[in-house]
């Protein structure tokens, strides 16, 4: 199935739903897509640089507004219809316990909590039905997509008039203070911003974002998403751990983030920390110079010059900051093996997704020998698939 036809395909399971939630037809769906970071991991919350890009693979939320002030989600994804109150929402949130909610509900629920504290706003209630052709924790940032389909679509229902950004933030906040997730903003602002063929460059610290032309199609060159299958979560210790060990090299150096330091400082960060330390600073002041000569080489060479920068980040996340896991690593040496100009783990590891980018005539090549170096190892099969830099949240219908 092609991504369009899964498009369309949810677009109509949303409809659907709505249907059966509240017998009637949408007042409007909205979309947002997933994320890819192309380059640029675990220097978000370091105030770092990130280059990820939307795919294309979205999920939609059909609304339709209530004369009262109940909100209901559904979602194709979740067994149960979850109600809530609107005037309840400050009561639910922030989520100390997630027994009040299921907790994909804090997702929807916790975008609209965001929002009316945000815009301070009151706004009507809302029957909103979810569906998504985007792969639940996968890395792919599912999370993202609904948060930003939901805070689109109520945004413009409740007539609030904020933009892209102020729409990712919601979605951040949703994340961090309903859900409980420690994750930075990336995912949002690309899920919001991202354009065909193009990636969203963010200074995670001013958060102010360019768009960088990828030109993958006319250099010949796709993406392939490696699904290892192997699940992540950011709530785990391994997440918590290495956020600890960035703010120990900052506070040691006597800098606000690793942001502020270059590759120049790193002797002087090997006298200061232990070993570990500064394996884990090394990766992220690397990681963020990487991210910036990516941007550079993009503009100046095209997609064809960044491989070794993709390269370079993989065995410093496998190497320095230790989030990779054998199945990574072997999907990685398989992809280059078979032709790949670059690969590299993405997403926050433990776990998660690959990426390769691959000259067009060897990506079925190279999801076949990724899928056989699996099974040689006797890992779980992988999900192969291309994605498509492709436009952020939308309004469908
Ligand atoms: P990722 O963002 O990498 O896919 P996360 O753990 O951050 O993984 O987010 C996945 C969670 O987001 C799911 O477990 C679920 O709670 C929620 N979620 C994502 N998409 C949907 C959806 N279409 N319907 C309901 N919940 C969803
Ligand atoms: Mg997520």
């Amino acid at each position: 199935m092609s991504a369009a036809e899964a498009n369309e395909r949810a677009d109509a399971a949303a409809r659907r739903l709505l249907n059966e939630l509240a017998g009637r037809g949408p007042d409007g769906i909205w979309s947002a897509p997933g994320r890819v970071n192309l380059i640029g991991e675990h220097t978000d919350y370091n105030d770092g640089f990130v280059l990820p890009f939307a795919i294309d693979r979205r999920t939609y939320a059909a609304i339709g507004t209530r004369r009262d002030t109940r909100l209901r989600v559904a979602s194709t994804h979740a067994p149960e219809v979850v109600e809530v109150d609107l005037d309840d929402l400050d009561r639910l949130f922030p989520a100390h316990s997630g027994t009040d909610v299921p907790e994909w509900a804090a997702y929807p629920l916790g975008v609209a909590w965001a929002l009316r504290r945000q815009a301070g706003a009151a706004g009507a209630g809302a029957d909103i039905a979810i569906a998504s052709d985007v792969p639940v924790g996968a890395g792919l940032s599912s999370s993202a997509a609904i948060e930003g389909a939901v805070a689109s679509a109520l945004g413009e229902v409740w007539g609030l008039g904020l933009d892209r950004v102020a729409l990712a933030r919601a979605g951040r906040v949703a994340e961090n203070d309903a859900v409980g997730a420690p994750t930075g903003i990336m995912d949002q602002m690309a899920s919001m911003l991202g354009q065909p063929d193009a990636a969203v460059f963010l200074d995670c610290r001013s958060l102010e974002t360019d768009i960088v032309e990828l030109g993958l199609a006319a250099a010949g060159l796709e993406l392939l998403v490696v699904d290892t299958r192997v699940a992540h979560a950011h709530s785990t210790g391994g997440y918590r751990e290495r956020r600890a060990a960035c703010e120990r090299g900052a506070a040691a150096m006597g800098v606000t983030a690793l942001r502020d330091l270059t590759v120049d400082d790193l002797p002087e960060v090997a006298a200061r920390v232990d070993d570990e330390t500064l394996r884990r600073v090394r990766h992220v002041v690397t990681e963020n110079q990487r991210v910036l000569d990516t941007v550079r080489a993009l503009r100046s060479d095209g997609p064809r010059a960044i491989g070794a920068l993709l390269r370079a980040s993989h065995a410093s996340m496998r190497d320095d900051f230790e989030i990779s896991v054998p199945e990574l690593d072997a999907a990685v040496d398989a992809a280059i093996a078979a032709g790949a100009i670059g690969a590299r783990m993405t997403g926050g590891g433990f776990g998660g997704a690959a990426i390769a980018l691959v000259p067009r005539e060897d990506a079925a090549t190279a999801a076949t020998d990724i899928t056989r170096a699996f099974a040689a190892s006797a890992f779980r099969p992988p999900h192969v698939f291309t994605v498509v830099p492709s436009a952020g949240a939308a309004r469908d219908a």
